[in-house]
């Protein structure tokens, strides 16, 4: 389902020391005031600003095209085009999306290899010339609807050290890479680069070094084919998270001395990527309603359980969001599926805590957000906050039971929205 609808042009400011936890609170406040609690992320543009920073100073000579289908809120895609961050764009809707708020076609790649020919259309008509295949029949395709496309192929990669493999259902594999740009010649069309995709939650730094090896033998092929091969794209799945936190630096070092070594500064090959998560997962705060609470007694051979002072109860909630809205990485996304929710109240160090489940709103049991959660005892309309939301969250909500998506306020500090000159597209909240 998609969050165009959400265009919130309204900004808040952090200023006088100001900070999220302020914005929360209040916000908290007010929705009590007006019996309201529909669950709602805060959004700190400060958080894209830092991820762009860390992102040149690591790798400084890779141009990111931030993947929309990550996440597309309006305040997100705007902060990135005044950062002057490109887009990838996987449909027509995307590449709609991107120019309507004010994404340039030439700062678009369409990074989708399988495409339906009117999106095609769109991106010709439009002027987004830079997209990606992996077969004969997409070559053919493009051929029919633009045929002065200039052509990425994506090639495979051994993401078989990923959490979220891609590669078993896009990229074509070495074997027939020289086929298809034989195919590409005699359709006339132009082939202009290589991209490739690692998967999401990648644990090794050698999967990056063999595929960054494989393009460079594709741009060899290429070259004795006649092709003027200029652009190598290297995908998406960086993180900064969880057990990923100083992978970013690491897989960094190994991207830039394959670079080095492989499409060296002088040789006219521009390198770009595809970042999604990397960019948002955590700028974007979720906070949801304890609406109901079931109290269920442990049987008398749970409790003991061979330890002492084992818990009499455990505490069932049920919160306004769940697997069917913001939480769907919980069944979806191996790369960063276990979410870790907080009660919003301080909470005092002496309270006991109980083993807790934590439930989604809809009907269904498959809406689970976490079990065995040790919590202090929290009451139907206290407030549970969860870190690190922005990705494969909002872009993955469905209309299950109908209950509200969550809305999303942006805050900015006031240092950010000068450094990114936001006045052009923002109204401040007072
Ligand atoms: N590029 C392509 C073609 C993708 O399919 C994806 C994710 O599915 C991405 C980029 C973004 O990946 P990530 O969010 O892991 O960086």
């Amino acid at each position: 389902m998609s969050n165009l609808s959400s265009d919130n042009k309204n900004i808040e400011i952090l200023d006088n020391g100001k900070i999220i936890s302020d914005v929360i609170d209040r916000k908290i406040k007010e929705l009590s005031t007006v019996d309201n609690e529909e669950p709602f992320y805060v959004l700190n543009l400060d958080s894209l600003l830092k991820r762009h920073l860390r992102w040149i100073t690591n790798l400084p000579r890779v141009k990111p095209f931030y993947a929309m289908k990550c996440n597309n809120t309006p305040a997100v895609v705007r902060t990135l085009i005044s950062l002057g961050i490109g887009f990838d764009c996987a449909s027509k809707a995307e590449i709609q999306h991107a120019l309507s708020l004010g994404a340039t076609p030439d700062k678009i790649i369409y990074a989708h290899t399988t495409k339906p020919l009117s999106h095609i259309r769109y991106a010709c008509t439009h002027g987004v010339d830079v997209m990606t295949f992996d077969s004969e029949d997409e070559l053919l395709k493009i051929s029919l609807c633009h045929s002065q496309a200039k052509l990425v192929l994506r090639i495979a990669t051994d993401d078989s050290k990923s959490l979220l493999r891609l590669s078993t259902k896009f990229g074509a594999r070495m074997a027939s890479v020289g086929k298809l740009l034989e195919q590409a010649g005699k359709l006339g069309l132009e082939v202009i680069g290589v991209s490739f995709h690692v998967g999401s939650g990648c644990t090794s730094g050698l999967t990056y070094k063999k595929a960054i090896a494989d393009a460079r033998h594709v741009f060899d092929m290429a070259s004795l084919l006649g092709f003027q091969m200029k652009l190598l794209d290297i995908g998406g799945g960086f993180s900064a998270i969880d057990d990923f936190q100083d992978k970013f630096e690491e897989f960094s070092g190994v991207i830039n001395e394959m670079l080095d070594k492989l499409f060296p500064p002088d040789g006219g090959v521009e390198i770009i990527a595809e970042p999604g998560r990397y960019y948002v997962e955590s700028a974007f705060t979720l906070a949801v309603n304890v609406m109901a609470k079931r109290v269920v007694a442990n049987e008398a051979d749970e409790q003991n359980n061979g330890e002492e002072n084992s818990p009499d109860k455990t505490i069932m909630y049920y919160v306004t969001d769940g697997v069917y809205g913001s939480m769907s990485c919980i069944t979806t996304d191996a790369a960063h599926n276990k979410l870790e929710p907080y009660p919003h109240r301080a909470v005092d160090g002496s309270e006991p805590r109980y083993p807790s489940v934590i439930w989604g709103p809809t009907c269904d049991s498959l809406d689970k957000i976490t079990e065995n959660y040790f919590l202090p005892e929290l009451h139907v309309g206290e407030w549970l906050l969860i870190d690190n939301m922005g990705a494969y969250s909002v872009s993955l909500v469905s209309d299950f039971n109908s209950f509200e998506r969550a809305r999303i306020y942006p805050v900015v500090s006031a240092e950010t929205w000068d450094t990114l000159n936001l006045s052009h597209t923002y109204s401040i909240i007072p």
